[in-house]
């Protein structure tokens, strides 16, 4: 669908647990939009800050408090954010201190020549220097995500396996047609202390170029990373190699699963083009996500993988 200014969000390719959670994805789905639509004459950066915001705000998604716990009960969140006017990017990993991770990443963007990319132990020190409230590590953590974790643990359940909870992203079209990116993660459930994947890791979990769109992954961070698969989607639309956005982004999670035989690294993506057409995707199991413009049409759906 192509119509100018959108916000597109997904709140991540995970499997999740019951028809409850699902409900509430998707109310975190719908409020980010709003957000999201709201912010969106203010520019698509501020659209995407605020429509990830909202949902690390909403606790049962695995982004600021309530995100999933690395194996030894941590929470260690990641955040990414691109400007497509600019190319600038911001990206934070490991932070402890901080419900909303995506201010962080959005501000680093404004450093340097190009960006910046930031861990601990400074990373703990920006939501003072940034003025972003700060919170202690243990505010991050819910009991549900702990009660999951400690399911996990007992039944020796493998890093990484599904259920795993997912990442919240958001891009973004305005009216002076520039987009942007934003992402927000605690990570795979059960992660390794100090693992990384792919949302923080610019052309990795996000992309945002006003010559082609802006595009958010979700799903096997490992698999993502290796492929570079924001920028690989966004690349294959500009350079025409696929028929339709939709097309790019079917090959580029294709790319994901098809060398390895077997579907460990299934995933999913949103993404706007420069011209407005929107596309959410995955070849994960499901994936919650949506779309709303300015003038009212909007979607909000969960989206389950098709049959063959
Ligand atoms: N991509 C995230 C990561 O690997 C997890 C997710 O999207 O669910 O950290």
């Amino acid at each position: 669908m192509s119509a100018g200014p959108v916000v597109v969000v997904h709140g991540g390719a995970g499997s999740l647990e019951s028809e409850a959670d699902r409900r509430q994805y998707l109310v975190g789905v719908a409020g980010a939009l709003d957000a999201g639509v709201a912010a969106l004459a203010d520019g698509c950066a501020a659209a995407v800050r605020a429509a990830v915001v909202f949902m690390e705000a909403h606790t049962i998604m695995n982004a600021g408090r309530g995100a999933a716990l690395a194996a030894d009960g941590t929470a260690a969140l990641d955040a990414g954010f691109m400007d497509g006017a600019t190319r600038r990017y911001g990206g934070v990993t490991g932070v402890r201190r901080c419900m909303h991770p995506v201010l962080l990443a959005a501000r680093l963007a404004d450093e340097g020549d190009f960006g910046r990319f930031l861990g601990p132990p400074d990373v703990d020190a920006l939501p003072e220097e940034f003025g972003v409230p700060a919170c202690l590590p243990e505010e991050l953590i819910t009991a549900r995500a702990r009660a999951i974790l400690d399911r996990r643990l007992a039944a020796k359940v493998t890093p990484g396996a599904a259920p795993y909870l997912d990442t919240v992203g958001a891009v973004a079209l305005d009216a002076n047609g520039h987009v942007a990116a934003a992402v927000s993660t605690g990570g795979m459930s059960m992660k390794r202390a100090g693992r990384i994947g792919d949302s923080p890791v610019v052309g990795s979990g996000f992309w945002a170029d006003d010559a082609v769109g802006a595009c958010v992954t979700t799903g096997v961070g490992e698999a993502l990373a290796r492929m570079g698969t924001a920028r690989r989607c966004m690349q294959l639309v500009a350079d025409g190699l696929s028929e339709t956005p939709a097309a790019a982004a079917d090959r580029a999670l294709d790319e994901l699963i098809e060398f390895d035989g077997d579907e460990r690294g299934a995933s999913g993506l949103i993404l706007v083009t420069r011209a407005g057409d929107v596309v959410l995707d995955h070849n994960s199991p499901e994936m919650s996500g949506g779309w709303a413009r300015p003038d009212g049409t909007r979607d909000v759906t969960h989206l389950w993988r098709r049959p063959g």
